[in-house]
């Protein structure tokens, strides 16, 4: 039997990214997938739906060619092919996988492609075959959560109601959609499909979309959406679903909704197939417990990205993975969950990292909020992209940045600017005194830094 130092479940942005790294500490690794590597994120979830996004903000661009002083352009035949579309998806999303296989090579690690089923503490079975481990990374990640709402399970069953892989599947385009939840997916979604031209309805539970995030963010978008004719429906209990047809009672009125296809983003569960015989501990929500080192209730035994619930994205998956890989080669790392920046990738981005000003609030902290609108910034001006602004809030001991969130045509890169001066436990001063490139996006950052200290200089 085939024996590893780290054997790791998993080829997603949680898995690969640990087994590189451990491969990288000198470790024997052996990397298991049952599918493509690159997981969700790659096939069905970050790279397709941006792929989508970037096409879909052509397009509208397109459509605004006057605007730009472009004229001639004939506009009466001009249309997003769906085929193209989805073939341009696919090589893009190839082409990644295909960087990640290498990349395995190149440093060595064993790859199974297969569905891992664990014995015990220490073994393994992959295609009929035992391999025995030191330690074992899960990096299994989620599965969309299906509510029991009359009805839907079966029109999943039956293709009316999609999640992304379905979404990315279709053959068609779809005239009109109907979106089930208000999170990050759905508002994705809600941008790629209104701007392509398909009619979109959203439902969601909440009195606003994005609960959780910065109410002046999540505000500004709605209203943004709602201007570009996505149909939005809070505050709304979904009573049953037919095919693709949604019934919802909406302030003590039932409603009907008609469309194509439902897309469903209402949440996610661990995917804990192939795990059964190991005793893992798992949190209040069902997801595997971990601790900061990723370590489960299992001595050798570590789980990262959705697999855990602590924030299911692909960058923290990432994150996790290299801190456990560390750990198990007796580096010493942790993560740190206040400072993980977070996106929506809509029209505009918005883009976050750190405390809220209503958790600041909250939390009764001595803060400071400084802000710059995306009005007055040349480059915002030039690109046509006023609607945003950047929001700082720092505590008023040092001025430490401690949250920073952003609506802006370029937040989701942006971001990890402020991202970085929270890692340096950096404050406004060293925003303000940080000379920025005249004219861009990011000098937002600089006066929104200003504000607080101040004033901002071109307000
Ligand atoms: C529509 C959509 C858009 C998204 N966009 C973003 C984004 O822009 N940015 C971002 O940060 N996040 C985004 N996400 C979330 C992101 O995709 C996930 O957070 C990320 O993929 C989690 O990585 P992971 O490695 O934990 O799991 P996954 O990527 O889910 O990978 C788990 C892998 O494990 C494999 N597996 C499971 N069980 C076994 C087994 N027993 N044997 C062998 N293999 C097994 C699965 O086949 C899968 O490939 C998006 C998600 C969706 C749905």
């Amino acid at each position: 039997m085939e024996k590893y130092d780290i054997a790791i479940l998993g080829g997603g942005p949680g898995g690969y990214v640990s087994a590189i790294k451990a491969a990288q500490m000198g470790a024997k690794v052996l990397l298991v997938e049952r599918e493509r590597l690159g997981g969700l994120c790659l096939n069905w979830g970050c790279i397709p739906t941006k792929t989508l996004l970037i096409s879909a903000r052509h397009y509208r661009d397109l459509l605004r060619s006057n605007d730009f002083g472009i004229s001639g352009v004939d506009l009466s035949n001009a249309r997003v092919d769906w085929k193209l579309l989805m073939e341009r998806k696919s090589k893009v999303v190839d082409k990644l996988v295909s960087g990640i296989e290498l990349l395995v090579k190149k440093n060595k690690i064993t790859f199974i492609n297969g569905e891992g089923m664990v014995l015990d503490n220490h073994s393994m079975e992959i295609n009929g075959e035992k391999i025995s481990f030191e330690n074992l990374i899960i990096a299994t990640g989620a599965l969309s959560n299906v509510p029991e709402i009359p009805g839907l399970s079966k029109s999943m069953e039956d293709g009316h109601a999609l999640d992304s892989r379905g979404i990315l599947s279709l053959q068609e385009m779809p005239e009109a959609v109907t979106i089930l939840g208000g999170n990050v997916y759905a508002v994705e979604f809600a941008t790629i499909f209104n701007a392509i031209g398909t009619k979109v309805t959203l439902i969601h539970k909440n009195k606003s979309i994005l609960p959780g995030a910065d109410h002046e963010l999540s505000q500004l978008l709605e209203r943004q959406l709602k201007k570009d004719g996505v149909k939005i429906l809070g505050e709304s209990d979904i009573s049953r679903v037919e095919g693709p047809k949604v019934t919802v009672n909406r302030k003590d009125r039932e409603e009907t909704i008609v469309g194509d296809k439902l897309i469903v983003f209402m949440g996610i569960q661990p995917n804990l197939k192939g795990l059964e015989a190991l005793d893992l501990k798992m949190n209040e929500r069902g997801f595997i417990k971990t601790d900061p080192k990723l370590r489960t209730s299992i001595d050798n035994i570590y789980a990262v990205g959705d697999v855990n619930g602590t924030l299911p994205l692909a960058h923290v998956a990432s994150a996790e993975g290299i801190v456990a890989a560390e750990t198990i080669m007796g580096v010493e790392s942790r993560m740190n969950y206040n400072i993980i920046p977070r996106v929506v990738y809509s029209f505009p981005e918005l883009a976050s990292v750190g405390i809220t000003e209503e958790e600041a609030k909250d939390k009764g902290l001595d803060y400071s909020v400084g802000k710059f609108p995306l009005m007055a910034n040349g480059m915002a001006i030039a690109e046509g992209e006023t609607n945003g602004f950047v929001k700082i809030i720092s505590d008023n001991k040092y001025g430490e940045v401690i949250g920073v969130h952003m609506a802006a045509a370029t937040a989701s890169d942006m971001i990890s600017k402020a991202a970085a001066v929270m890692q340096l436990e950096g404050t406004v001063y060293d925003i303000a005194k940080t000379i920025h490139p005249h004219p861009t996006f990011a000098e937002a950052l600089m006066e929104a830094a200003f504000a607080v200290i101040d004033k901002p200089i071109h307000v």
